[in-house]
């Protein structure tokens, strides 16, 4: 529990949330503001803030519980895909600093467009390929 956060507040029950699932580690619940219906946030109930500071083990239950989660979400949405997202720092959207993942049912033409995709150049594509195999090393 970090003093503040809403997410650990929603696992404590200090603040209420739809529990959709819960086990000893992770906590679903449904997003108040949904992309679609059915739209499940997936906490750890260890506070980390994003990827970066989760250890591994817990990306592992987050990704497991969101595993557990699809087949039932698609079921009861009667959804014809789904995205799974993450957001990680504010640059990149996020706004709740407990990490977690976005598990969102979608429809056929559910009226919502994926991130636009632009040309790579050769050299751009050689020069960011080098450059991450160089740092994994
Ligand atoms: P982020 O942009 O940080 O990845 O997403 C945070 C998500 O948390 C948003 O989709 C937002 O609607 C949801 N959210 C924020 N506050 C609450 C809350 O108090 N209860 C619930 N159920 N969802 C929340
Ligand atoms: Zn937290």
């Amino acid at each position: 529990m970090t003093n503040g956060c809403i997410f650990c507040k929603i696992v404590t029950g200090d603040i209420p949330a739809e529990r959709v699932y819960e086990n000893e580690k992770v906590y679903a619940f449904l997003d108040i503001r949904p992309i679609n219906r059915g739209h499940a946030l997936v906490i750890h109930k260890h506070h980390h803030a994003d990827i970066f500071d989760t250890p591994e083990e817990d990306l592992k239950d987050l990704m497991a519980a969101a595993k557990h989660l699809a087949p039932v979400l698609v079921k009861t949405t009667k959804a014809d895909g789904l995205n799974i997202g993450m957001n990680n720092r504010g640059a990149a959207g996020q706004v709740v600093m407990h990490a977690h993942l976005h598990v969102i049912p979608r429809f056929v033409n559910d009226g919502l467009r994926h991130w636009p995709g632009r040309q790579y150049t050769p050299e751009e594509l050689k020069l960011d390929a080098d450059a991450i195999r160089k740092a994994l090393k």
